[in-house]
């Protein structure tokens, strides 16, 4: 059974899982992100899980797609970045706390989450997918010269004014003129 979902609708109730399973498509999903993130989603991202019932745990595959934008930590400048990800958990109850850690032991490549009560969370899954794919360090490119410490701007569209600075100042001038007087 497949599913178009525009409407924010990242709550599924388990007895909405068919005995085939349930496919889900999200289009615009600028809202699985909160203005507390390092990162903002653009509404253009897509995303699809495929949900199974497998004796009391849920099996999650899915995917997302999307532009991100993100800050330098350099330069400070925002700048976008492509993700392209899958992945797979099993969902168990939370009552299950012994359920979880064996599977946890048998499967050590998959991710092993809990779900409360009967309902399946997916707007959490798909943020958490999200900000596992900003890297430590984030630059807007490679060789990204940053911010001078000295005096502030941007190297890369900017040279820095320290020197110049120096020479602005009348009174460098004059010492300037001074030793050259010597
Ligand atoms: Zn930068
Ligand atoms: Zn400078």
């Amino acid at each position: 059974m497949t599913k178009l979902l525009k409407d924010f609708r990242y709550t599924v109730p388990l007895e909405d899982i068919p005995e085939n399973g349930l496919h889900l498509i999200f289009e615009d999903m600028s809202g699985i992100l909160s203005e507390a993130e390092e990162c903002r989603i653009l509404d253009t991202a897509r995303g699809e899980v495929f949900l199974h019932r497998v004796d009391g745990a849920v099996h999650l595959k899915g995917k997302i797609a999307a532009m991100i934008i993100i800050r330098c930590d350099r330069c400070l400048e925002e700048y976008t970045r492509e993700i392209d990800t899958s992945f797979f958990y099993i969902l168990v109850p939370s009552q299950s706390i012994e359920g979880k850690r064996e599977i946890a032991l048998e499967k050590e490549d998959m991710e092993v989450s809990f779900y409360n009560g009967s309902e399946i969370q997916i707007k959490e899954i798909f943020r958490e997918q999200v900000l596992l794919q900003i890297p430590m360090h984030h630059v807007c490119k490679e060789d990204c010269k940053g911010i001078c410490s000295g005096c502030g701007v941007d190297l890369n569209v900017e040279k820095c004014r320290c020197r110049s600075d120096i020479l602005d100042n009348p009174f460098s001038v004059l010492k300037e003129l001074r030793q050259a007087a010597k």
